[in-house]
Formats: structure tokens, sequence, C-alpha cells
């Protein structure tokens, strides 16, 4: 039944090529085939099912001082020399075959040396099928049941494929089975011819699994033969002229509108079986092995290319023929190449033109090295070099599958032979560096709208047809009769002989059973358009939701590629953290070593410290041991000092009593040689007193006062004897500088001089004092005035001659009161009342001339340390010179006393009592001085004072 297609559906856009992110290497295997008979050195082992292992051959390495060296090359696959064709055929090809029917292309070529095995691992032997045949069996074990009819399918010139109408596919089948009379495809595998019989043996045959049940199947072959870079169909049907054979004409290359590479008016043949589609081949193969002959070509320099079209379309919604639409068309190819031998020009031994060829065999085995160097640099440098696909036509050719049209798959052949030692290295090289590259993953095309199992539907329902129609021998009573019974129960058209010319029965019986025909015809038509639009309505429909489908999956990859995206981000972002909290933890590492070499450190201080201050506790009460032990020591010897100084102030009190003593008998006689003196009332030579020395020292028996009582002078002075100095007469004042010459030195210490001064007075050396004392007791002058008077007794040295006394009547009396301006007033109470005074600061002749008394008011520092006021009282005598001179006569002492003071010496220094104990020790001014200013050793002043002074003993 042919159905005319009445208008066309809505053209639906082209389906968008679907992107694909996906990709796989190249895959290569490698075959190394046994070693041939003569050959005897083998320089490849297998180490494993991946690896294999060149060995430089002896010489070469000989020749080459050990430049070869062992070297290994790893592919996906390597195949032992024991590998079976089937073997090889499961691993590399099958998947190939697989991907073809399910509409993807595929690539599969052999490439080694010329005689490594690559036509034996492609087209095989007999018994030994190679990848060839055995692929074209699968594919038609695959889709045997599902084959169109013959020119069903029809390539459109353009790489295209066009479904013909069953009419013209009908018509095309009787023209082609007019043409062979014996029909070409064998029945059976036993008509093969016998040149390739066991190509395929029963037992191998394998079969693609989940092939479309719903689409019909052709399968196309074409081959061609590339030699020196031309392309030339073998499957061309030129009438052969064995007596001027024609040289085959060359094919060019173009671009579909897929961009899709084709070779230009190439033979595609139509097979229907395995055994058809390797006869092709065969042919073909006789046809390049004759035009090689006829041309004295090689064929090892040539690349074959055999190409496996499998063309299939959905069925229609019935399941019963196929769907009449060019784009729903699918078309997958698989290309078996066997390249040309790789080798150098120089192995060929090819002179002249052949030679050229060779360069040119080489070039595009070159050409295709060259391209695959440049898609790995882009795949891996993310580089954007051009990849010289046209500079061969075998890369030209099979651009689009290294552009991601399909699966590529390389075998390797290696022959072990030593010779072609260096020619195999370069191809493992490459081969190598080819699976670097990736090839694009093929995706599935997207595939009609129709239910699913129209195929078996359709069958089932013409078997139940069938079936039915065979128990009833016609359309079923009450049923509306279906239009097919209703065509097999057409009118029959009477006959339509007319013998006699007044027949009117026949002509109107043809006319009225026309007319039936007529109507019912009509009436099928209506039906037929009727069911025609209700299609189109639901194939629109179907188109419809097909779109909107697309629509759906195209905006779900759209948020597919987003939420990669997302997840790339995210990915990045994890390794960044990641990354950081490494260097982080990095940093913690250090930082806690950092720590504990200072808590070492701290450890080791802090060890340090703790024996440090065990050292100082250790020294400090050592310390305090040896102050304690000072301490006593001190203690006792204070002891023994305060002994010795008791001791020696009672001796120097007893030789002072003594003197005393002396002295008070002396003063005695004198006062008995004055009254005397007195009762006698005229001048007598004064008596000697009785020498010290001529006494005998007597104990007394009452201790005297120690200080000495002062001495009372009567208003009567005694003269001593005039002119006579050597006289032993001895006046007051020399008595009492006798006196004070052997009083001890501590008394003189308070020697006259004004307090303010009394520091630079007790620094005076003691030859000084004493040579002012003397001064004083020769002259009588004054001694911190050395005025006039004290001049004047100088120049007088005579002695003085006792003179007159002047009148002495009641309050006639006038004195001299002289008081050094150096005086401190000390608010005694006491103060000598003198009436008719000549005050005076210093003595003056004047004043002395007019009085006849004088009073000196002196001051001094007494042994406690108090200020002692002393009136030193004398009468005023004329000279013979015409000068005064003045006679001691009196001294009266004014002393104040503190209720509260002790009677002990004032000290200088104010430190505690276990201080005064030991200045106990030191009582001259001279010695306190010094140590008050020195400070002692020990003591709790500033660390800026120095023992320096060491502290004045007394003499014992
Ligand atoms: P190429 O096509 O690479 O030049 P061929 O396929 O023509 O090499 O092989 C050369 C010879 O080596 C052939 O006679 C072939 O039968 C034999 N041969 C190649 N490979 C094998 C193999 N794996 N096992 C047995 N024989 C092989
Ligand atoms: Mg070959």
């Amino acid at each position: 039944m042919i159905r005319p297609t009445k208008g066309k559906t809505p053209r639906r856009p082209a389906p968008k090529k679907p992107t694909n992110n996906q990709k796989d290497p190249v895959g290569v295997y490698c075959r190394v085939r046994p070693l041939g008979a003569d050959d005897e050195e083998c320089c490849v082992e297998v180490i494993s099912s991946t690896t294999i292992q060149l060995h430089a051959p002896d010489g070469l390495k000989a020749n080459r001082n050990g430049e070869f060296k062992e070297t290994q090359y790893s592919f996906k696959k390597v195949f032992g020399i024991k590998t079976t064709q089937r073997e090889l055929f499961e691993d590399v090809a099958k998947p190939l075959v697989d991907d073809l029917i399910h509409c993807k292309n595929g690539l599969l070529f052999t490439y080694g040396v010329t005689g490594s095995g690559k036509t034996h691992t492609m087209t095989g032997s007999p018994g030994q099928g190679g990848l060839l045949p055995r692929s074209l069996d699968m594919i038609f074990n695959s889709i045997g049941p599902y084959q169109a009819k013959r020119f069903v399918f029809k390539p459109d010139e353009k790489n295209g494929m066009e479904v013909q109408n069953q009419v013209d596919a009908l018509l095309e089948r009787q023209k082609r089975e007019s043409q062979q009379s014996v029909p070409k495809t064998p029945s059976s595998r036993q008509k093969v011819d016998p040149e390739f019989a066991d190509m395929i043996s029963p037992e191998d045959a394998c079969k693609c699994e989940g092939v479309d049940e719903d689409s019909s199947y052709s399968v196309f072959v074409s081959y061609i033969e590339i030699y020196n870079n031309y392309i030339y169909d073998l499957l061309e049907e030129a009438p052969f002229d064995p007596i001027k054979p024609k040289a085959p004409q060359s094919k060019i290359l173009r671009e579909d509108q897929n961009h899709n590479m084709y070779v230009a008016g190439c033979t595609e043949l139509e097979v229907k079986s395995t055994e058809e589609a390797f006869e092709v081949f065969w042919r073909g193969q006789k046809k390049r092995r004759i035009a090689n002959t006829q041309l004295n070509r090689e064929s090892s320099r040539s690349h074959s290319v055999f190409i496996i079209k499998l063309a299939q379309a959905p069925l229609d919604a019935d399941g019963d023929n196929v769907l009449q639409d060019k784009n729903q068309v699918n078309v997958s190819q698989l290309c078996l190449v066997d390249l040309a031998g790789s080798e150098r020009t120089s192995r060929t031994r090819a002179e002249g033109s052949r030679l050229r060829e060779a360069g040119n065999i080489n070039q595009s085995l070159m050409t295709l090295r060259t391209c695959i160097e440049v898609l790995r640099e882009n795949q891996m440098c993310g580089t954007n070099k051009m990849v010289p696909y046209r500079d061969s036509k075998v890369t030209h050719l099979f651009k689009n599958y290294f552009d991601g049209e399909g699966k590529v798959r390389m075998v390797v052949c290696v022959n072990p032979k030593a010779d072609d030692y260096e020619e195999t290295m370069l191809v493992m090289r490459f081969a190598e560096m080819t699976q670097e590259v990736e090839v694009a993953r093929p995706v599935d095309r997207p595939i009609c709208g129709f239910a699913a199992g129209r195929r078996q539907r359709n069958q089932a329902f013409k078997e139940e047809l069938s079936r039915r129609l065979e128990e009833r021998g016609g359309p079923v009573d009450g049923e509306p009769p279906s239009t097919l019974s209703q065509l097999q129960n057409l009118p029959p058209v009477p006959s339509c002989e007319i013998s006699d010319p007044s027949d009117d029965l026949t002509l109107p019986r043809v006319i009225e059973c026309m007319e039936k025909r007529m109507k019912m015809r009509q009436m099928f038509t209506e039906e037929y358009n009727k069911a025609a639009n209700m299609l189109k309505s639901m194939l629109q429909d179907l188109d419809g939701k097909l779109l909107s489908k697309e629509n759906f999956l195209h905006e779900q990859r759209g948020k597919l590629g987003e939420k990669d995206k997302m997840i790339q981000n995210q990915k990045n972002e994890i390794d960044r953290l990641e990354k950081k909290s490494k260097m982080l933890e990095y940093k913690i590492d250090i930082l806690q070593k950092t720590t504990n070499i200072y808590e070492e450190d701290k450890r080791s201080l802090q060890q340090e410290l703790d024996s440090r201050e065990h050292r100082l506790q250790r020294e400090l009460s050592e310390k305090k041991r040896m102050e304690a032990r000072l301490h006593g020591m001190v203690s006792d010897e204070k002891l023994r000092w305060q002994k010795e100084c008791e001791r020696r102030v009672n001796a120097k009190e007893l030789e002072m009593q003594n003197k005393l003593w002396v002295k008070d008998e002396k003063l005695k006689q004198l006062k008995a040689i004055v009254t005397e003196t007195k009762t006698d009332s005229r001048p007598e030579k004064p008596q000697r007193p009785s020498r010290e020395k001529d006494r005998v020292p007597a104990k007394r028996s009452a201790s005297p006062s120690p200080v000495p009582t002062p001495v009372y002078t009567p208003s009567k002075v005694f003269r001593p004897a005039p002119l006579s100095p050597t006289t032993s007469s001895v006046s007051v004042a020399s008595c009492i500088s006798e006196w004070e010459q052997r009083v001890p030195q501590a008394d003189r210490q308070g020697s006259p001089s004004p307090p303010q001064n009394r520091s630079r007075a007790q620094g005076l050396p003691n030859s000084l004092s004493r040579r002012r004392g003397r001064c004083w007791a020769k002259d009588c002058e004054v001694p911190d005035q050395p005025g006039d008077l004290e001049e004047n007794s100088y120049r007088t040295t005579q002695p003085v001659r006792p003179m007159h006394r002047r009148s002495h009547s009641a309050g006639a009396e006038r004195w001299v009161d002289h008081k050094p301006s150096t005086n401190v007033e000390l608010d005694t109470v006491m103060q000598p009342n003198v009436p008719k005074a000549i005050k005076v600061t210093a003595p003056s002749e004047k004043a002395l001339s007019k009085c006849d008394k004088y009073m000196l008011t002196h001051q001094e520092v007494a042994s406690d340390g108090e200020i002692q006021t002393k009136l030193i009282k004398g009468d005023v005598i004329k000279t013979r010179g015409g000068g005064q001179a003045v006679q001691f006569t009196d001294i009266e002492t004014l002393k104040q006393e503190t209720p509260v003071a002790p009677s002990r010496k004032r000290r200088s220094s104010e430190t505690g009592p276990n201080q005064d104990d030991k200045d106990g020790d030191w009582t001259d001014v001279e010695t306190r001085c010094s140590v008050a200013v020195e400070m002692r050793a020990g003591s709790n002043l500033g660390p800026g004072y120095q023992h320096h002074g060491y502290p004045k003993r007394r003499k014992p």
C-alpha cells in the first residue's frame, strides 16, 4: 500500500546539537604479532596487560654506545602474540559497533610498520577474520530483523539520507532485479566466495543489545583508497577495459551541512547481509590489488578506508512503514582504516617518482602526527592553535572525529623483529602521544516521539487479521467493513468484451460497476482524507509536545549547567578554604613550637632563679651568723675597753687629785706668804715658795674639788722684785699659767675662744694653745685682741714695776668693762652690774688710763659642753714708762645648767644606745668629730659614706 504524501508536516527546527563536556581519550591498543620464521632477535616484550618494553637490538646497542636502553610504553591494553582475532574484536571493535547501532560514529584505524599485522588485524585471513568482517557480522546480527526494504533509504549525494516512498523503492528494486539475472545476495553462507568463506564463523557471531525495534535500518558501505594523497573509490562501477585500462578518477572531499567531511560522489552500496557486505569489500580489495599491480603501486603505501554507514529511521505510528521524514533519519558511520605502513623514505629504497610517492605517504602520516600533537597541545595547554587537518586527505576526512563527532580508537601493530626496532620506537612514541588527545564523547541523539513497541503491535495486528480473514472468509457481519476487506470486496468488473454490436447489456453493466467502484473510491478517498487529517492533527499535537519537551529539556540543561557552575565555584571555595586551613594549621604548628621553646626557656630560668634564691638564702643566713658572731665580739671588746677606760680614768683621777693637792698646798703657802707680807707692811724680799720638787708628795686625805677654786686676789698686790727677773718670786698669774700648763689636755680643750669659733679652736694644734697659754701667763695680754696693749706689753721688755695703787676711797673705783663684740648674749639673770664703768669691746689705753680696775667678760665652753662666762678681774697699774699694765687678780665664773641635761658630756652623734656605749671610748672632740663625719662601717647611712677614718684613741 502506498500512501501519497499529502501536505507536509510543519518543519521542526533542526535539533540543537547537544553540548557535551565529557571527553574520552583516544583509545590506543597495541598488538604484537609473532616473530616471522626468519627473524631471530626479538626486541619487544609484553610486560603487562598495558605495557610493552622495547629492547634495543644488540647491534644497535654496540653502535650507539648504549644510548638505546629499554623503553616502556603503556597503552589502554596490550595484546600479545597469542591474542585471537575474536579477543581483539571484543575489546576493540565491539564497543564501536555498539555505538554505531546507537547512532554514534566511530573511527578505528590500524597503525604500524609494514608487515606488523595491520591488514591482518583489520581484514584478517580465511579462518581468522579481522575486525572488519566481524564488525559487519555483528551489525547484521543485531539489525537483521529490522532492516528496511532495499531502496527505502537512499543516499542523497550530500552525505545525507532520504527515505523514499514505497513505490519508488519498489520500482528500484524491480529495476535492480531485472538488471541482475543472478541474485547477488547469497541466501546462505555456503554460497560465498571461497576466497573469504571462513572469514566469519557462525560460532563467533555476536549481537548488539538494546536495538530499537521501532526503527528500520539499512547498511551502506563504501570503500576508498587514499594513495599519494588522492582518493579513489574502490566500489565505483566503471566499464573495465582490459586492453586499455583507464586510470581511476580521484575523488574530492566535501563538507556537508552539518560540517561533516565526505567523499563527494563516492559509491555507497546498500548491503543487506554480512556476506554481501564482505563480498563488496572483497570486490574493492580485488580492484585495489589489480589497480596497484597495473599502476605499479605498493599497496602498503596506501590507506584503505572502509566506511560502514547505518541509516535508521523510526517506523510510523502504525509500526508498518518507515516514517517518511528526512529529519527523523539518523545516519551513523563506522570507519575502518588500514593505514599505510609507517616507515621512513630511506627504508623503502624507492627511487624517482616512487620516492616522491613514499614521501607523500609519509607526508600524510606526518600530518596525522602533527594534527595529533597540535590537538594534544591545545587540550593540555588550553591553546587554540589551528590543527592542520587539511594538509592531507586522511586527516581532513577524519577531522570531525577529532573534533568530537565520535569515538576514536587505534590499534598499533608491532612486529617484534629487530630490523623494525627504530621505526617501531617512533610508532610507539606517536601512539603514546595519541592517547593524550581527548575526544568529546558522542551523545545519544533524540529519537522520534512515537510510542515504543509499534513494530510488534503491527506484527501482532497483521497476524490477527490474517487469522480472522482465514476464519471468516469475508467481513464480519454487523461490523463496519474495514477498508482492507472492503477493498477485497469490490464488485468484480464484469467482462468487457463486446462481441455483438447490439449488445446493450455489457456496457451498461460495466458502467454500473464502474460507477459503483467510483462511488466506493470517493468514499475511500474521503475516509482516507479524514484519517490523514486526523493523523496530521495528531502529529502536530505530538510535534508541539515534542517541542515543548525539548524546550523543557533545554531549560533543564541550562539549569544543570548553572548548578554545575555553582558546584564548581563551591569546590573552588572549598579548595581555597582547605588551603587556608592548611596554612593556618601550619602557623599554629609554628606557634606551638615557639611556645614550647619559650616554656623550656622559662623552666630553665625558673630553675636558675630558684638556685640563686637558694644561694642567697644561704648567704643571708651565713651573714646573720657572722653578724651575731661579730656582735658577740664587739660586745666583748666593748666590755674590755670599758673596763680599761674605767681603770685609766681612775688612775688619772688619782693623779689629778694628787696634783691638786700639791697645788692646794702651794696656794696655802702662797697665802701664808701674802698674809705675812701684809702684816709686816714693809717691803721685803719675797719668800721663795717651797718648790714642788722639794716637797714629798703626800697623799691627800680629803679629795679636793676637781675644779680649781678661783683664786681671790686681795686688793693689795704683791710686787715682784724690780729689775730682777731671775728672782723666784711668783705672781698669781704665773701661778695660774703654771697650773694651766699642768691641767689635763681634756680641760685645756675648752681654751678661751668664742663659741662660734669653737670648732676652729678645737682644731688648733696643741703647740699653739700652749704658746698662747705662755703668752697669757707672761704678759697678761688678751689673747684674741692683739691690739696696742699687747704690743705695748711686748715692747716693755722690762717686768712691770709695782706702782702705787690709786686711792681706794669708797665708790671711787672705776672699771673698764671689756666685753668683746664676739660674745654671745646668754640671757642670764645674773649680770655684773658695775657702776660708772667704761664699756669697751677692745681694750684701749685711754679707757685704762681713766680707770683703776679692769674686767674682761670671757666666754668659753665648759667641760660639760655648756658655755660658761668668766669675769676676769684685774688692777690697772701705771707703769714707769707712763703706760698701764693690768694685773689680774680674780676670776668669777658664771655658769648655766640645763636641769634635764645629763651630767655627762654631750655627744655629737644622735645614734642609738648601742652606739652611745661605743662612743664612750672617745672623749676628745677631735676624735668625736672625725667619727661624726667619717661614718663607721656597718652604719645604716647611705652607701656614699666610706669608712676612712680611724677612731683616735686616747693615749692611755
Ligand atoms: P601489514 O598490513 O602491517 O603490512 P600484514 O597484516 O600484511 O602486515 O602482515 C604481514 C604478515 O604477517 C601476514 O602474512 C600475516 O598473516 C602475518 N601476521 C600479521 N599479524 C599476525 C598475527 N597476529 N598472527 C599471525 N600472523 C600474523
Ligand atoms: Mg597491509
